[in-house]
Order: structure tokens, then C-alpha cells, then sequence
């Protein structure tokens, strides 16, 4: 496919620019401010699954420059604020995936039980347990330091298909139920996950 045609297609209506239209949603919306809104993931991965995003057209990390730091900060803060409402014992991550599929940058808001019947596959389990999850702080650092956000994708694709392990315990699965069961063992509190 052509690039003028691939852009073409991912024009507005295109699945991948959902974040958009769920933006302005009241349905979805759960916070707003003069530079982000917060939504709900439509396809919850945990019992608490956000996404905060500029208000600003920013696509992806990849269009960020140094002038961008604050408002990562900023995305961050809305991240951890919604994070306390929802439940502010529960220990929670804040991050992006290595290769978002959807469009417009968006910062993930996930608590750390994954109880949720929306996780089905060994893919969502190892995009938000692996390398390919990762944390605003250190894209933030990176941002400060380089002025631009370079991210090896080279392994993304290995790192969706790793062995199934408890992001906990380590311990290694062999199936989504298996895993869930086992995880719902873990307290994952903010104190100590035991
Ligand atoms: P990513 O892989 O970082 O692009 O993740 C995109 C996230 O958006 C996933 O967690 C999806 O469940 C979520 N999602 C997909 N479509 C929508 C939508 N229309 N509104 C809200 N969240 C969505
Ligand atoms: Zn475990």
C-alpha cells in the first residue's frame, strides 16, 4: 500500500483514531482539563484501565520534542490523580505501549490486578507485563535528556510472544486462565504486592 493511501485510510472513521471520537464522548470522558482528557479504555484490560490524553494533535512519542516535557508531566500527574480516585490503595502503572496501534498519544492508567475479561490474549497480557510497557518516567528522562524519544521496536514483536509469566511472582503459565487464576492469588496493593 502506498503511503498517501495508508494515510488515506487511517483518515477520520478509521478504527485506529477511536481515541478520538471517545474523547468527546460524555460516555467515555472522566476528566478534562485545559490540556488533557481522561477516558475510559473501551476494552478494559484491569479492573482499572485509563488513558489520558493531550488535547493538542500530537500523534505518537515519536512527534514529541524537549518543549514537550511539561505537558508529560502534566499527563502524568492527571494519570496519578485519576489513579487515587479509582482506588488509592491499589498499586497501579503508568506508561505506553513501544507500538501503540491506536492513534493520538495516549498515556495507560492500569492497575496491576489485570482481573478483567477483556485481557484474553497472550498479546495484551505481554503488552502491559514486558518491556514493550514503558513508564512515563522513563520516557519523561528520555524526553529531558534528548530532547526526542528514540524507542527500539526491533524486539516489540518477540516481546509480545514471550512464555506467559506472573508479573509478580515470575512464575510461568501456560494459559490466560491458568495465569488468571494464579494472579488472583497475589494482594497487589501499593505497600507490597505479596
Ligand atoms: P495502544 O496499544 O497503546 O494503542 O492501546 C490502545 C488502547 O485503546 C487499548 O487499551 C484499547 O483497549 C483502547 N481502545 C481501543 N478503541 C478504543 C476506543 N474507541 N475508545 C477508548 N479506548 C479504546
Ligand atoms: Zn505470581
Amino acid at each position: 500500500m502506498s503511503s498517501s493511501n495508508s494515510a488515506k485510510k487511517k483518515g477520520p472513521g478509521h478504527w485506529s483514531t477511536g481515541l478520538l471520537t471517545s474523547m468527546e464522548d460524555p460516555e467515555m470522558r472522566v476528566d478534562e482539563d485545559d490540556q488533557c482528557v481522561t477516558i475510559k479504555d473501551k476494552y478494559p484490560k484491569a479492573r482499572y484501565h485509563f488513558l489520558v490524553l493531550p488535547k493538542e494533535k500530537i500523534n505518537s512519542l515519536k512527534n514529541l520534542n524537549g518543549d514537550n516535557v511539561e505537558l508529560l508531566k502534566h499527563i502524568q500527574f492527571k494519570g496519578q490523580e485519576i489513579a487515587d480516585k479509582a482506588d488509592k490503595h491499589l498499586l497501579f502503572r503508568f506508561g505506553y505501549h513501544a507500538v501503540p496501534s491506536m492513534g493520538h498519544l495516549h498515556l495507560h492508567v492500569i492497575s496491576q490486578d489485570f482481573n478483567s475479561p477483556c485481557l484474553k490474549t497472550k498479546k495484551h497480557w505481554n503488552s502491559f507485563t514486558t518491556e514493550y510497557f514503558i513508564d512515563s518516567e522513563r520516557i519523561i528522562k528520555q524526553l529531558e535528556k534528548k530532547g526526542r524519544i528514540e524507542i527500539d521496536t526491533s524486539s516489540s514483536e518477540t516481546l509480545l510472544k514471550k512464555d506467559l509469566q506472573c508479573h509478580i511472582c515470575s512464575k510461568k503459565l501456560s494459559t490466560i486462565p491458568a495465569l488468571k487464576s494464579h494472579i488472583a492469588l497475589h494482594c497487589v496493593s501499593r505497600k507490597k504486592s505479596t
